[in-house]
C-alpha cells in the first residue's frame, strides 16, 4: 500500500481521503481550513501542517483544490518537497491553460503529472465511485490507476496533458445546456395543459432522452434520484455548474470555437446564480424559468 500526500480535503476531498484509507493507503492530508483537518482526522487520514509535510515521503499527491490559481500557488511547494519519482495527480476542475501549465511546471522538475477531474458529485466521492477523466501520458496514466481504484467506478484515459479538463468541460456545457432545455420543455408543457407525467412518460424513451431528464429530473416526484425531491439541496450546486460552464466558454474564446448554445446556457446560470440560486442543485434554475413564464 502506498504512501499519499492528499492536499484540499473539502466537500469532495474529504470523502475522497477517507476511500483511499479505507483501502489500506496511509494518507497525509493538509487543507487550510481547520474544520476540514479536523473532519479528515476522524477518518483516518494524518492530518499535517504544511503542503511540504504532505507531500514528504509520498508516491503520489493528489490535489482537490477550488481552482486553477490554488493548483499553481500550491504546485511551487508540491515540487520543491515532492520524492523524486513520485506521481502528481490533480483532480480539481480547472481551466485547461491552467492545467497544461501545471504539467508543464511538473515535467520541468523533473515530475510525472496527469490532470484528473471527477464527475459524480459529493455522493460519488462518498460511495467511491467516481468518474475520473484522465490527461497525460500513459505511463502515468497507467501508475495512476492503483491509486485512483479506491474512489473510483469509471477511469478513462483523455489523451495528453490537459485532455481530462477539455473532456470535464465538454461534458458540463452538454449537461448544462440539456438541463435548461428539459427545465424550459416542462414548463412550456405546463404552460400549455400538459401534465408533467406525460411529457416524461413519452420523452424519457424517445429522442429528448438525456440524464438531466431520467436521473435528475428538475420536476419533482417524477425520478427517484433527482435533486428535486430534496428541495434542490445539490447534488451538483449551481454555482459549481456555472464555474464550469465558464471554463467552457474561456476555453471556446481562446480557442476561437463557436459556442452560441454554451454562452447562452454561461449567462442563464449566471442569472440564475445572481438571484440566489448558487448554493441549489442545479436542476433548481427550472425555477427561474418557471418565474420569468409568470408561473
Ligand atoms: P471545497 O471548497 O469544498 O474544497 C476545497 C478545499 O481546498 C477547501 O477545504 C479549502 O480550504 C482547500 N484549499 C484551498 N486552497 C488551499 C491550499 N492552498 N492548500 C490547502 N488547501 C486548500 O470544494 P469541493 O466541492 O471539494 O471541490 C473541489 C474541486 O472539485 C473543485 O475544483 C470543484 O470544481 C471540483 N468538483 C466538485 C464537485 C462537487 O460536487 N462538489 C464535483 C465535481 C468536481
Amino acid at each position: 500500500m502506498a504512501v499519499i500526500g492528499f492536499i484540499g480535503l473539502g466537500h469532495m476531498g474529504g470523502p475522497m481521503s477517507a476511500n483511499l484509507v479505507r483501502a489500506g493507503h496511509r494518507v497525509r492530508g493538509f487543507d487550510l481550513a481547520p474544520a476540514a483537518l479536523e473532519a479528515a482526522a476522524g477518518h483516518g487520514v494524518e492530518v499535517v501542517p504544511s503542503v511540504t509535510e504532505a507531500v514528504r515521503g509520498a508516491e503520489a499527491v493528489i490535489t482537490m483544490l477550488p481552482g486553477g490559481g490554488h493548483l499553481l500557488e500550491c504546485l511551487d511547494e508540491v515540487l520543491t518537497a515532492a520524492e523524486p519519482g513520485a506521481l502528481l495527480i490533480d483532480s480539481s476542475t480547472v481551466d485547461v491553460a491552467d492545467a497544461r501549465q501545471a504539467h508543464e511546471k511538473a515535467a520541468a522538475a523533473g515530475f510525472g503529472m496527469i490532470d484528473a477531474p471527477v464527475s459524480g458529485g459529493t455522493a460519488g466521492a462518498e460511495a467511491g465511485t467516481l468518474t475520473f477523466m484522465v490527461g497525460g501520458a500513459e505511463e502515468d496514466f497507467r501508475r495512476s490507476e492503483a491509486v485512483l481504484e479506491p474512489m473510483a467506478r469509471k477511469v478513462v484515459h483523455c489523451g495528453g496533458a490537459g485532455n481530462g479538463q477539455v473532456t470535464k468541460m465538454c461534458n458540463n456545457l452538454i449537461l448544462g445546456a440539456s438541463m435548461i432545455a428539459v427545465g424550459e420543455a416542462f414548463v412550456l408543457g405546463e404552460r400549455l395543459g400538459l401534465p408533467p407525467e406525460a411529457l416524461y412518460d413519452v420523452a424519457s424513451v424517445s429522442t429528448g432522452q438525456c440524464w438531466a431528464l431520467t436521473t435528475n429530473c428538475p420536476v419533482p416526484g417524477l425520478v427517484e434520484t433527482s435533486r428535486a425531491n430534496h428541495d434542490y439541496e445539490p447534488g451538483f450546486a449551481a454555482a459549481l455548474m456555472l464555474k464550469d460552464l465558464k471554463l467552457a466558454a474561456s476555453a471556446a474564446e481562446q480557442s476561437g470555437t463557436d459556442t452560441a448554445v454554451g454562452r447562452l446556457a454561461t449567462e442563464l446560470y449566471q442569472r440564475f446564480n445572481d438571484e440566489g440560486g448558487g448554493s441549489l442543485d442545479f436542476g433548481a434554475i427550472i425555477g427561474s424559468i418557471r418565474e420569468r413564464s409568470g408561473t
